[in-house]
């Protein structure tokens, strides 16, 4: 090991240990769902190429030990003494990058399916979005049977008030401030590790919200809510906008005019393309501005609206139950050809790369959920990095929005993110170069996740398979007149 490695090495640890005193210190723990199953013997990853997601530099040669469920040791390969018993893989010719984060998905009672697909794709962790409460039991009650499932962080049920009664099963419909108030407790009494806000009619309720999480000293994400302002949100403290919603009305000159609509969320869409027009490139520099120094991160889910787009459902829905197969397909046929959503999703586009070339920091999410066409859990999320560099992000960037930048949301760098000495071992292990062509990241060799090493073959066999359902051997009924469809998100918002 050269000197200047071996300080590297030094300040690493001297790091994690003071951060690990740091957090022991002052009782910060969360309430997250881990995996509980490790590997009993060291596990030794030979000859590998370690791909540093800060910089980008590719470190060949290394040999990396896991003990337990931790890295606890990377050096160069003729510079290791080997542990006795352990478990050796071969990683010649490989990459290793840190377990991939999808931070939008819900998981709902469809855990049994998502848990295999999320790690087979090396996605060893997720940020549930809202989810109907008991399902949170279900989820607990597989792992701890030991099912193998990737860490989970849940906000318990999404907190919401939407139009009319509509009534879902994850989310709590709330009418007051003091029913909002409630939701927070019911949420933190599940062990949510934060809040997911929505939209309500007054922002009188939001900030009930945001009171009472104080309370409880849980964070709040979700939608950018309406008729709350950005900037208003920024200085409540909500640390994630869902969608980018709201985002073309807060940097158009005409930002009061919008949010003071009373249609806004029926016309959602409409709005947002409206406002788009009046856009105002010194109010957007001062937004992004305030969202870089406050660490707001935002979640664009580009995937989520390209699929509703798509006219035919996705080849890969092989691993997609088929009452859900034919429930997209009834969607994709009886959506009448959306010019709105395809206007939106090119203004989005082009918001990204202005958000992202303003440094504005982003999270790859997808809304993986069975019943959004065409989501997949997992996969959808490497489709949502594709997207990201297809809109300017360099493929390190897209990289940083499931490693690094998911770490530093949640406040552990200090064990996630990046494949450093010290960190959790999750972990995946690439065939060819991500930062070479991101599409790479679907190419696993194996994937390692709290220490356990699980080979690509392995993993297939846990995950089920279907027939595709063929789009013709669905029939769709005409709807009756002026009913509206249950789960449309075309002119208004969904419920997720
Ligand atoms: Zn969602």
């Amino acid at each position: 090991m050269t000197i200047k490695a071996f300080h590297k090495k030094l300040t690493l640890i001297i790091a994690f240990v003071l951060c690990a005193g740091l957090f022991g210190a002052v009782g910060m723990t969360h309430a997250s769902i881990e995996p509980t199953a490790t590997n009993k013997v060291p596990l030794v990853l030979q000859d590998a190429t370690v791909v540093d997601v800060r910089t980008g530099e590719l470190i060949e040669d290394q040999t990396i030990i896991v003990t337990g469920n931790r890295i606890s040791y990377i050096g160069d390969n003729d510079e290791v003494t080997l542990p006795k018993h352990a478990q050796v893989r071969n990683a010649s010719g490989q990459y290793v990058i840190p377990g991939l984060w999808d931070m939008h998905v819900h998981l709902d009672h469809d855990h049994e399916h998502a848990f295999p697909l999320l790690l087979g794709n090396g996605v060893t962790g997720v940020r549930d979005m809202g989810a109907p409460l008991n399902d949170i039991d279900k989820w607990k009650n597989v792992i701890k049977k030991g099912m193998s499932a990737p860490r989970i962080i849940y906000a318990g049920s999404t907190i919401f008030q939407f139009k009319g009664n509509l009534e879902a099963p994850h989310v709590i419909n709330v009418k007051s401030e003091k029913e909002a108030r409630e939701a927070v407790r019911t949420n933190a009494s599940k062990g949510a590790d934060f809040l997911k806000v929505y939209s309500y009619k007054t922002p009188a309720i939001y900030a009930a919200i945001v009171d009472e999480a104080k309370k409880y000293r849980l964070p709040i994400a979700g939608h950018l809510p309406m008729p709350v302002r950005a900037i208003d949100a920024v200085r409540a403290g909500q640390k994630s906008i869902e969608h980018m919603y709201g985002l073309f009305i807060a940097t158009s000159s005409k930002e009061a005019e919008f949010l003071g609509k009373a249609d806004y969320e029926d016309r959602y869409y409409e709005y947002e393309i409206l406002a788009e027009k009046h856009y105002d490139p010194k109010r957007a520099e001062r937004l992004f501005n305030i969202f870089v120094q406050n660490e707001v991160y935002q979640v664009p889910m580009l995937i989520t609206e390209k699929n509703e787009l798509k006219s035919k459902i996705d080849s890969r829905a092989i691993y997609v139950p088929t009452a859900f197969q034919k429930a997209w397909i009834k969607m994709i046929k009886g959506a009448e050809p959306d010019k709105m959503t395809a206007d939106y999703v090119k203004i989005k586009d082009g918001m990204v790369k202005k958000m992202n070339d303003a440094g504005v920091p982003i999270l790859a999410g997808t809304d993986s959920d069975f019943e959004l066409t065409n989501l997949i859990y997992g996969v959808s999320l490497h489709d949502e990095l594709q997207l990201l560099v297809e809109n300017g992000l360099s493929p390190l960037q897209a990289l940083q929005t499931a490693t690094l930048n998911p770490a530093k949301y949640m406040e552990r760098v200090y064990e996630l993110g990046t494949v450093e000495e010290g960190k959790l071992a999750d972990l995946v292990l690439l065939k060819a170069n991500p930062l070479e062509d991101i599409r790479n990241t679907t190419r696993i060799s194996a994937v390692i996740y709290n220490g356990k090493l699980i080979e690509k073959k392995e993993l297939e066999k846990s995950i089920k398979t279907y027939e595709l359902v063929k789009m013709e051997d669905v029939k769709v009924e005409p709807s009756p007149p002026h009913k509206p469809k249950s789960s449309s998100h075309h002119h208004g918002l969904h419920s997720h």
